[in-house]
């Protein structure tokens, strides 16, 4: 263990988001919202495997074979120790795990035990890819860091909220309930974030404002949130469905993946592998970065500019549908990668809305957005801003209140 004492004595919690192939984690302080330390474990199981550590404003990288979770765990704690700060005198409070698919069984965080490990495994035919790699780093933590409380927060929860209405398919009910499809959504930690800065910020309570929350990543979605409540999100029994995303197609007839199956001789891995990683702006431009999208419009590239117009005609789709499901619209909040960055989605999305009481401020839209600033003009009827998002504070934060620190 290193022996100069940590800065802080504050409460801390460690947030571990473990995928397939790798480990992000960050500790946060949840009252000030920093970041003590972050990083990130990658490749795990290939030859070599990527370590990138931040800590004191320091980045520090190693390339190691990491052959499994269990091993990029202990070269992250392996990290704190040599690095810091020193995991043993952060007062670390909670480990913080993301989960993506939470199902009908969870509404909120959940401290780990033997039953919600179970109900995660049984949660696996809906996220194959996400809930078995989340759950590997729920046990491997545990075994390292036995000592601390571990809890989970679900990227679904935040949507258990919607009406049936709108989270039921109109597909045959038995079928439907005999394989749990449904809408759950995704993105959900950070759509409850945003929504409920956006009302801090505004100095208003969240049960008196109708908002959409736009978080445009790599993967997008959008929420009508009424009351702090989630009633609509675009995301449904997977991340596949809605927006227009980096490389996933978004809504599509479904009848697309017959016709593929049947006619293009594509296999159902084929077409899952087609409709989630070349498809949305990548599969129409071959680019999935918005900056090098626009440079390629800006070049004169059609299908650059063609992509960019499908994805602003969805998204603005979204707004128009979500604006009738409230009835009434106060807030419309931009988030993420896009969300926060991007001023020429922002501007195209929301133009020629002024009809339904939206209106950008083009000077307060210009350039990119670090900070939560408010971009339609004074006075105007639907408060559009731009709301950084925090997923690992939210999830610091949710797991706090679970142990009651
Ligand atoms: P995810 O968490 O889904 O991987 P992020 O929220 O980090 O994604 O968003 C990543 C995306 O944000 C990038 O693929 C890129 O398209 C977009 N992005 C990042 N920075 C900028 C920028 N300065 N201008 C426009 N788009 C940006």
């Amino acid at each position: 263990m290193s022996t100069s004492p940590s800065p802080q004595h504050r409460a801390t919690v460690l947030v571990v988001n473990s995928g397939s192939s790798s480990i992000k984690y960050q500790l946060v302080d949840p009252d000030s919202g920093d970041a003590v330390a972050s990083g990130l474990v990658e490749r795990i199981g290939e030859d070599t495997g990527a370590v990138k550590h931040v800590a004191h404003g320091v980045t520090t990288r190693r390339e190691v074979p990491v052959p499994d979770h269990a091993e990029g765990l202990r070269i992250v704690l392996g990290l704190f120790d040599e690095i810091g700060p020193d995991l043993a005198t952060s007062n670390v409070v909670a480990v913080g795990h993301r989960v993506v698919q939470g199902g009908a069984l969870f509404d909120g965080p959940a401290l780990v035990d033997a039953e919600v490990e179970r109900k995660i495994e049984q949660l696996a035919p809906l996220a194959p890819l996400h809930n078995p790699a989340n759950l590997t780093g729920i046990r491997v933590a545990q075994a390292l860091l036995p000592d601390v409380p571990h809890v989970v927060v679900f990227d679904t929860a935040f949507f258990r909220t919607l009406p049936d209405a709108a989270a039921t398919y109109a597909i045959d009910a038995q079928v439907a309930a005999d394989h749990q499809v449904r809408r759950y959504g995704a993105h959900g930690t950070s759509h409850q974030y945003v929504s409920q800065q956006v009302a801090q910020l505004l100095g208003r309570p969240v049960s008196e404002l109708n908002q959409i929350v736009l978080h445009l990543g790599n993967g997008a979605s959008a929420s009508a949130v009424r009351g702090g409540v989630a009633v609509e999100t675009s995301m449904g029994l997977t991340p596949l469905e809605g927006l227009v995303m980096g490389t996933r197609s978004g809504d599509i007839d479904p009848a697309v993946v017959f016709h593929l199956y049947r006619n293009a001789g594509m296999s159902i891995d084929e077409i899952d592998d087609l409709l989630n990683r070349r498809s949305g702006i990548k599969g129409l431009s071959g680019e999935n970065d918005f900056r090098q999208l626009h440079d390629m419009v800006a070049a004169g590239d059609t299908a650059a500019r063609l992509a960019l117009d499908v994805y602003l005609h969805r998204l603005r789709k979204y707004i128009g549908a979500y604006h009738a499901v409230l009835g009434r619209l106060d807030v419309i909040a931009f988030t993420a990668g896009v969300g926060e960055n991007d001023d020429i989605v922002r501007a195209g999305v929301l133009s020629g809305l002024e009809a339904l009481g939206i209106e950008l401020d083009l000077e307060r839209n210009a350039g990119r957005k670090s900070e939560p600033t408010v971009i339609s003009p004074d006075g105007a009827k639907v408060t559009v801003l731009v709301l950084p998002t925090n997923e690992e504070l939210a999830i610091a934060r949710q797991a706090i209140e679970v142990v009651g620190a």
